[in-house]
């Protein structure tokens, strides 16, 4: 039977028990107390009628009797009434009865009546004398009806109520099984397809409740169930794993072993067995060490693994094992440790790799490259000392020819002196170039660091290729971003290299058109650091595709025959390629034939504080451009922008007077087209693009003329100084239109020249010609010694390397005699061939002064001896103050 049904039947059955015992009992009461009220109205009637016949009676006064019985029966209540005699014989009676069918029944309750009469009899008693009696029916039909009324009621009443009530708990018996129900569909999904299946819920009585634990447990139940599946998963993957490493330990060439924390070994692999020789029965729970080394664990490696045992760290050590019959093979040990779960090492691992093949390999490789290295350092030194000692003839043949050309030479002699100078000079720069790429190769060139100027840097060295360019009619055009930083931090000099190793070939390759050098730069504040930007870009006749990635490499050209049009060696762009990697740079080439080539590169350079900006330097002046080619109109554009100047470019100087504006200053670029004009309303600055005309000068007509490549900073120095204003500081000339002069203290200065080179002294001697009564030339350090002794001089200028006693020995001799006999050192100069900061170091260490290298450039030496001069000087007035 269901539940629901049981439900139904249980609450009918208590319901139907209830409202019979309610109407049972509502019923009894309702006769109870209606009978009592019927019996208290008979008893009443009764004694009044004793009490009105009573006297009738005894007097048999029949008609007083019939009267009254008459009157009684007219009383709709009593349907009849008889009046005996003590002796039971009637006297009077009456009835509204239709017949005699009525049998008095005067035991009997009005309840109990069938024909709805309650019958009464009651003796009429005088002084307890029984003189009569009375009989009477009471009608008591409503009465029974009112039973029966009740009792009909109170059935239908509680029969509709046993409806309502069966109804209802149907409807609650549905509603609790219908969730029931739910859950159990719940509970079936969940046993054919897993936890995580819910029931839907409303409301929150208690069967929601139920659900909604229900609901719970389902989930509950699905994420155990997921994690148990995951758990079962891992499981699974660590158990492959598990048989994998197993199975590559096994399977490994290399000797594996894991011991516990004290270094006793629980478990090798097979390679172990094959390498050492030994069963695994026999060794397991005994120490690893004796197994790998035996008796000989005196040794290094052998320390390090008891180290790494004990301490049960990570290391790797090479060491030489022996097998179990002593025979000695090399190995690679590594040991590690093993942790547990918790973090606890609990084992060691080693592996143990057979090198015995790659030591011997080994061995013979550092043999070669020890060879091959003191190899390199042999060609490093012999290139070294080849440069120096060709370096010392080539500065002798410069040094002569610069002299012959100082003296009255026919114009034959003239010729041949130029070309013994460039020819030497060329000699110079390619020697340059192959002690530069081999020390590069060796790696033994690093970069040095120094304040220097970017701008001048690229402006030098373009006016350095101007006097080929303009021989070949290319224009030239230098592009610097105006508002770029250009104190810069580094290695000018390697960057003047590179740009000029760009530059040449940008000439060499080019027959008409332009070169352009653009240098642009990327701030990075927070850093503190600058990327520079060079880009070379030149209209000429382009590399092939084919070629871009090859003329990188040393001695690659495009052309490589020996009947090619270009000469060349092929080291430029190698040793630049080399030289920007130690900027942390390289080249990038973007090149088509016969349609030009760009070359360009970064470099990284410290961030320097602000640049004395140019910006608003030529403030709303009206300034006119004539004659300008469009290359140079994009760099104008820009820099009279960041100057703030308003621009117009006009086709010939005739148009600066006609035209409306009143320009402050006119620039016209000169070519064979466009001439100065003889005069005109506004200052006129010339550009030429003739190299006589570099340094600034004016003409007759008072007009400036600067010359190209078109310096910017250069332009606007002229445009300030035609405009009368004062000059900016950062445009103060740059030093290649300086040349130091002797001051005329230095005249009054004793000067001893060692040098064991003639021709070297005599280069020397034409140098400094305008001093030549001040200064002693001596060819060894023996004749300088002798002469301070006797004669303390004031500077020496020594050369470094010199037979007997070079100039090392020679300084660190003044020095110590100097030392001896207090007297004030000397100035001393080295000079030498060689070049690097090395040597550099090596003569400041001896106690010399300064140092320069040779072929000795005039203004060099000229400042030397200034620098010299001074300390000199000071030094002096200061002995002379103490
Ligand atoms: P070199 O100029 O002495 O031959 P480089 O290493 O400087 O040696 O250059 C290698 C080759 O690259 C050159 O021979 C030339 O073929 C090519 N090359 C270099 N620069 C340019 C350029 N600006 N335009 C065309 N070709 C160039």
């Amino acid at each position: 039977m269901s539940f629901r049904l049981k439900t139904i039947i249980g609450i009918a059955l208590i319901e139907l028990v209830l409202l019979a015992i309610l109407v049972f009992s509502g019923l009894n009461w309702l006769r109870g107390s209606n009978e009592q009220q019927i019996e208290l109205d008979g008893e009443l009637l009764s004694s009044t009628f004793a009490i009105a016949t009573r006297d009738a009676i005894i007097s048999t006064d029949l008609a007083n009797l019939n009267a009254f019985t008459q009157d009684a029966i007219a009383n709709k209540n009593i349907v009849y009434i008889n009046v005996k005699n003590d002796e039971g014989r009637l006297l009077a009676g009456a009835s509204s009865l239709p017949d005699d069918k009525h049998t008095p029944n005067y035991d009997q309750r009005p309840s109990e009546s069938e024909d709805d009469i309650y019958d009464i009899r009651t003796d009429v008693v005088i002084d307890e004398w029984k003189v009569g009696e009375i009989e009477f029916g009471l009608n008591v039909s409503s009465f029974n009806a009112l039973l029966y009324n009740a009792q009909k009621y109170a059935v239908a009443i509680a029969a509709l109520e046993i409806v309502l009530v069966a109804l209802f708990s149907l409807a609650f018996g549905s509603l609790l099984t219908k969730q029931l129900l739910k859950l159990q569909i719940g509970a079936k999904r969940i046993s054919e397809k897993g936890p995580g299946d819910t029931v839907p819920v409303k409301g929150n009585d208690e069967v929601a409740q139920v659900t909604r634990a229900f609901n719970d447990m389902s989930i509950a139940l699905a994420h155990s169930y997921t994690e148990i599946s995951h758990e079962k998963n891992r499981y699974k993957v660590l158990a492959d794993q598990n048989m994998m490493l197993a199975e590559i330990v096994e399977q490994s060439h290399e000797a594996i072993l894991v011991t516990n924390k004290e270094g006793k070994i629980q478990r090798v692999n097979h390679a172990f067995s094959k390498i050492f020789g030994y069963k695994e029965d026999g060794i397991l729970n005994k120490r690893i060490m004796p197994f790998l080394f035996r008796q000989s664990m005196d040794t290094s490696p052998a320390h390090r693994i008891s180290d790494a045992i004990e301490t049960a760290s990570i290391t790797m050590v090479k060491a030489q094992c022996l097998n179990h019959e002593n025979v000695a093979f090399w190995t690679e040990i590594t040991v590690f440790p093993i942790k547990n779960y918790s973090g606890t090492v609990e084992r060691l691992a080693f592996i143990v790799r057979d090198v015995t093949d790659n030591h011997e390999f080994e061995t013979k490789l550092k043999e070669a490259v020890t060879r091959a290295e003191s190899a390199t350092k042999a060609k490093s030194e012999f290139l070294a000392n080849m440069s120096h000692e060709i370096r010392t003839p080539m500065n002798g043949i410069i040094g002569m020819s610069d002299m012959l050309q100082e003296t009255p030479l026919n114009r034959e002699q003239q010729g041949f002196t130029d070309i013994i100078n460039s020819s030497a000079r060329d000699l110079l720069y390619l020697l340059n170039d192959i002690l530069d790429f081999s020390k590069l190769e060796a790696q033994k060139l690093s970069l040095q660091e120094e304040y220097f100027c970017l701008r001048k840097v690229v402006e030098e060295t373009m006016t350095m290729i101007s006097i080929d360019a303009t021989k070949k009619e290319i224009m030239l055009a230098i592009d610097i971003d105006p508002a770029l930083k250009t104190e810069a931090y580094g290695d000018g000099s390697r960057l003047r290299q590179i740009l000029n190793n760009l530059l040449v070939n940008a000439v060499k390759f080019t027959e008409h058109g332009y070169i352009k050098l653009i240098v642009t730069g990327s701030e990075d504040l927070a850093k503190n650091r600058v990327d520079y930007t060079f880009c070379i870009e030149d209209s000429g006749i382009g590399i092939p595709e084919s070629k871009i990635n090859d003329i990188t490499t040393a001695f690659q050209q495009v052309d490589g025959t020996t009947s090619r049009r270009y000469e060349g060696t092929g080291l430029g762009l190698a040793i630049t390629q080399r030289l920007l990697t130690l900027f942390n740079g390289a080249l990038h080439i973007e090149s088509k034939e016969n349609h030009g080539s760009q070359f360009w590169f970064t470099i990284r350079l410290p961030l320097l504080g602000e640049n004395r900006s140019t910006k608003f330097a030529l403030d709303g002046k009206n300034i006119a451009i004539i004659n300008a080619d469009p290359l140079h109109r994009a760099i104008f554009n820009r820099y009279f922008a960041h100057w703030c100047a308003n621009i117009q470019y006009l086709n010939n100087p005739e148009s600066v007077s006609k035209g409306q504006t009143r320009y402050d200053v006119a620039i016209v670029l000169l070519s064979n087209n466009v001439s100065l004009p003889p005069s005109l309303t506004c200052p006129v600055i010339g550009v030429t693009p003739h190299i006589e005309d570099r340094t600034r000068h004016t003409d007759d007509a008072g007009i400036t003329l600067i010359s190209k490549p078109i310096r910017m900073h250069v332009l606007l120095r002229e445009v300030l100084h035609a405009l009368n204003q004062k000059p900016l500081p950062m445009l103060e000339p740059s030093s290649d239109s300086y040349r130091p002069k002797f001051p005329d203290k230095i005249k009054k200065m004793s000067i001893v020249v060692v040098d064991d080179i003639s021709y070297n002294r005599e280069v020397i001697r034409v140098y400094l010609s305008e001093l030549e009564p001040n200064i002693q030339f001596l060819s060894n350090a023996q004749q300088a010694f002798e002469q301070y002794k006797h004669h303390p001089f004031d500077i020496l200028l020594t050369d470094v390397s010199m037979p007997d006693r070079d100039g090392y020995e020679l300084t660190q001799q003044l020095r110590r005699y100097e030392h001896e006999h207090q007297i004030p050192p000397a100035s001393i100069v080295g000079l030498s061939a060689h070049a690097g900061r090395q040597d550099f170091n090596r003569a400041i260490e001896a106690g010399m002064d300064s140092y320069l290298t040779k072929p000795i450039v005039r203004e060099d030496l000229t400042e030397a001896l200034i620098k010299a001069c001074r300390a000199r000087q000071a030094l002096l007035a200061n002995n002379a103050q103490s």
